[in-house]
């Protein structure tokens, strides 16, 4: 009998916190047969009783305020004041102690001593990793790393939010408050995280998956752009008949195209590479997104397996590709994957194109790329293409307006020859840029009005 009690028997990761008067206690229930069963001498203690085992007569005897029970362990009857009682289940005696079915704690035990117990059982809390915070082009993010999703709350008040996240802060940093974000502290309670955040100009808030979003409204302004020169390193993206490396005349483009912006514009720009090195596509948006870059462009020269005839300027934003030309491009760039153990398919495809940070600025991406689009029907000899769009996984994850140039064919003989020409790659430069200031002039108008 005592072997099979104890295979039945298993510990949970359940607590009860147990409490009475003033004095609380958590302690671990014991399961036998699907019932949860608590140990009667802490919960003695707790009440204030004399708790007596009698192990040569197995009698238990509680005893206080005035009020006596003597139970027998493996009985489901109980003496309370010289009466006999009844209790759901049996009780059992674990490892020197008296287990008692915990649903009959408050009625049997409180109720014989006429004490008002409460009893709370508390779950286990999920951990929160990590909170911090970062900014983006328009907003201040508050953001939370888990194992799986927990539920949060968020109280915004003028100038202050309170969230409360049913997880446990497992480690002891602070939160940095950076942005719009002035103040952050953090109090751990057993089972929830409690974040007081103090703020200014912030006049809304959203709240999605693992982040919370602070929008504030100022004068806003193009203040940072950075220009993403593809390929790199070990990745020579695509390569000319004459030798001719995309990863070279996109380096040479980036660089004119941030002297343009910076000359004129007086724009900061960040470039992801300033030499030919190798950077994961991921690093590149990563640049774009913790620079708070107000604009992302990614630069690439044009190549076609198909045809070495095909010429001309193009531009993308993020979107599922329409034609086959443009699955054809959005296969070649997110190639670069592989140089990361990333075998690029039809799933990395469908990820990119769920993706939330881009869905956000698609219209502003789509219309940026018909600025420069159309720069490039003004400025350049070669033909300017159209706006294409296509599942690049180096526009994924931006939180801004992002485009992908394909500047020239470097698989046309032709336009490989003039991609080593610097005065064609300035006139290149110099339509990005065209296409860049205007959009800029429209957005700014837009975005303060
Ligand atoms: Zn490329």
């Amino acid at each position: 009998m005592i072997s099979l009690l104890v295979s039945l028997f298993c510990i949970l990761p359940n607590k009860y916190e147990i409490t009475c008067e003033s004095r609380s206690i958590e302690i671990e229930p014991q399961q036998i047969e699907s019932q949860d069963y608590l140990p009667l001498k802490p919960i003695a203690e707790v009440l204030n009783i004399n708790y007596v085992l009698d192990h040569t007569t197995q009698r238990l005897y509680l005893s206080g305020n005035g009020h006596k029970i003597v139970l027998i362990p493996g009985v489901s009857t109980i003496m309370h004041d010289n009466f006999y009682q009844n209790i759901p289940f049996s009780t059992h005696l674990i490892s020197g102690d008296v287990y008692f079915p915990a649903v009959a704690v408050i009625t049997t035990i409180g109720g014989a001593f006429e004490k008002l117990v409460f009893i709370k059982e508390i779950k286990e809390v999920p951990p929160i990793h990590k909170i911090s915070i970062m900014t983006r082009a328009d907003s201040t993010v508050l953001k939370f790393s888990w194992d799986k999703s927990l539920d949060f709350d968020v109280q915004f008040y003028p100038g202050r939010a309170v969230v409360e996240i049913d997880g446990k802060y497992t480690t002891k940093s602070q939160v940095k408050p950076i942005g719009a974000i002035t103040s952050a502290e953090i109090t751990p309670f057993k089972t929830y995280t409690k974040l007081e955040l103090a703020m200014k100009d912030v006049n809304s808030v959203l709240e999605r998956n693992d982040e919370v979003v602070f929008y504030y409204k100022i004068t806003k302004q193009v203040k940072l752009i950075v220009i993403d020169p593809g390929h790199g390193g070990i990745d020579p993206g695509a390569i000319g008949k004459k030798g001719l490396y995309e990863k070279d005349v996109n380096l040479d483009l980036a660089k004119m195209l941030r002297d343009f912006i910076e000359d004129s514009l007086g724009i900061r720009v960040v470039l992801t590479r300033e030499k030919d090195a190798y950077l994961s596509l991921k690093a590149r948006t990563n640049i774009a997104n913790l620079n708070g870059a107000d604009i992302f462009v990614s630069i690439h020269c044009n190549a076609s397996a198909q045809s070495s005839r095909e010429r001309g300027f193009e531009t993308y934003f993020l979107s599922e590709a329409r034609t086959d030309a443009a699955r054809a491009v959005e296969a070649r760039e997110n190639a670069s994957l592989k140089f990361d153990g990333i075998e690029p398919s039809d799933d990395i495809i469908s990820f990119i194109l769920h993706d939330l940070a881009q869905s956000e600025y698609l219209q502003e991406s789509n219309r940026l790329a018909e600025f420069v689009q159309t720069s490039a029907e003004n400025v350049l000899d070669i033909p300017a293409r159209r706006v294409n769009q296509a599942g690049f996984y180096v526009l994924r994850g931006a939180f801004m307006p992002a485009i992908l140039i394909e500047s020239a064919f470097i698989s046309n003989r032709e336009e490989e020859q003039l991609l080593r020409n610097k005065s064609f790659k300035k006139r290149l430069a110099y339509c990005m840029f065209q296409g860049l200031k205007d959009f800029i002039a429209d957005y700014q108008r837009r975005l303060n009005n």
